[in-house]
């Protein structure tokens, strides 16, 4: 059976995370950010791939993912959990040795109740008002949360892919006056915050996008490549519609190639006579409706129809696929579905 291969490779992922290091001074420490199955490409193989390339400490979003995480890595690695400790998460948090970045008084008493002597962090609001204690909140906790010995302070920047936004500035200056002095190992930059510069990387970095090859990190090494199989080809005559409500008719004789891979496989509906497909080099226009299983592309213009085309590789990046699609790389990634066959490059190992 022909299935769409969803190619992933490791020894880009490992190269983009060592160039990310780079990017920040020796003692800066660069963890790697694998939530949502490591951005949809499986969190069991990054994982691995990153600590084998260095990584010592990782994010993830939930505790459960955080009880995966620890599975694939084995003991010693911190993992740190963005969502905290929400309601009925002690066991896991005990269980999975796991680092919440405890976010509210709320969660900051649950913990110390739940778990006394347990490892955790501190997450702030600087100005991105999504998760976090904010300042006065803060002010009011600090010196008996300081004194429980947090492993780290965390705060998330709401506009680092944009250098020329002010709000950049904002919440730099109110991180640095929240967390002065303390002492303490401070995070506040993700992937577009290490690209920001050196002032806003602290003691620790957070990169998750950049690691899989997309922007903000323009330089970053492509990891995923996809390739859909053709199941099909036809003749259409000029005035004949393709797909579901007709949205393309014909206007010569033209050959139409199905191939496998539709919306159930996180190929949004907005490619819909609007993507490329591509034959090696050649351009080859979607046409009609994206449907759940297949997409029909027109390939009257090939000498030979190839037993697949490719969605993204290097003729197409995760960026220019979601710009199309009127999205951003993470939503592209983190769509792609379980039906893709993930194989794995890997090289060095
Ligand atoms: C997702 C996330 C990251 C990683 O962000 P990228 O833009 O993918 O590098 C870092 N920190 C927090 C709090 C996040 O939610």
């Amino acid at each position: 059976m022909a299935r769409p291969i969803l190619s992933i490779d490791l020894d880009a992922i490992a190269t983009n995370w060592r160039a990310l290091d780079r990017a920040s001074a020796s003692g800066v420490q660069t963890a790697g950010v694998i939530k949502a199955d490591a951005y949809g490409l499986g969190l069991g193989p990054v994982a691995q791939c990153l600590a084998s390339a260095g990584a010592r400490r990782f994010f993830v979003a939930t505790a459960e993912e955080g009880t995966d995480a620890r599975a694939a890595l084995g003991p010693g690695p911190q993992i740190n959990v963005f969502s905290g400790h929400t309601e009925g998460d002690a066991a896991l948090i005990r269980d999975a040795d796991l680092t919440p970045m405890l976010n509210s008084i709320e969660q900051i008493t649950r913990h110390f109740e739940a778990l006394p002597n347990a490892a955790f962090g501190i997450q702030l609001d600087t100005g991105m008002n999504r998760l976090g204690l904010e300042e006065a909140e803060w002010e009011s906790v600090a010196p008996y949360v300081l004194e429980a010995g947090p492993e780290l302070l965390l705060s998330h920047l709401a506009c680092a892919d944009d250098p020329d936004h002010g709000l950049n500035e904002v919440q730099l200056a109110n991180f640095h006056a929240m967390t002065d002095g303390t002492g303490l190992p401070r995070s506040l930059a993700a992937t577009g915050g290490i690209l920001l510069g050196p002032a806003y990387h602290f003691d620790l970095t957070r990169p998750g996008i950049g690691l899989y090859g997309g922007r903000p990190y323009e330089g970053a090494a492509p990891v995923v490549s996809l390739s859909l199989p053709v199941i099909q080809t036809r003749l259409v005559a000029p005035g004949e519609p393709v797909g579901y409500a007709c949205t393309w008719v014909a206007e010569k004789p033209s050959l139409i190639a199905t191939v496998q891979g539709g919306y159930a496989d996180g190929f949004l509906r907005t490619l819909s006579n609007t993507a490329l497909l591509w034959a090696g080099e050649d351009p080859c226009p979607v046409v009609g409706r994206v449907s759940m299983d297949m997409i029909t592309v027109d390939v009257s213009h090939l000498a030979t129809v190839p037993e697949s085309l490719s969605l993204l590789g290097p003729m197409q990046s995760i960026d220019q696929l979601a710009d199309t699609a009127q999205t951003i790389s993470y939503e592209l990634l983190t769509r792609l579905g379980p039906r893709l066959k993930r194989r794995y490059l890997e090289s060095r190992r």
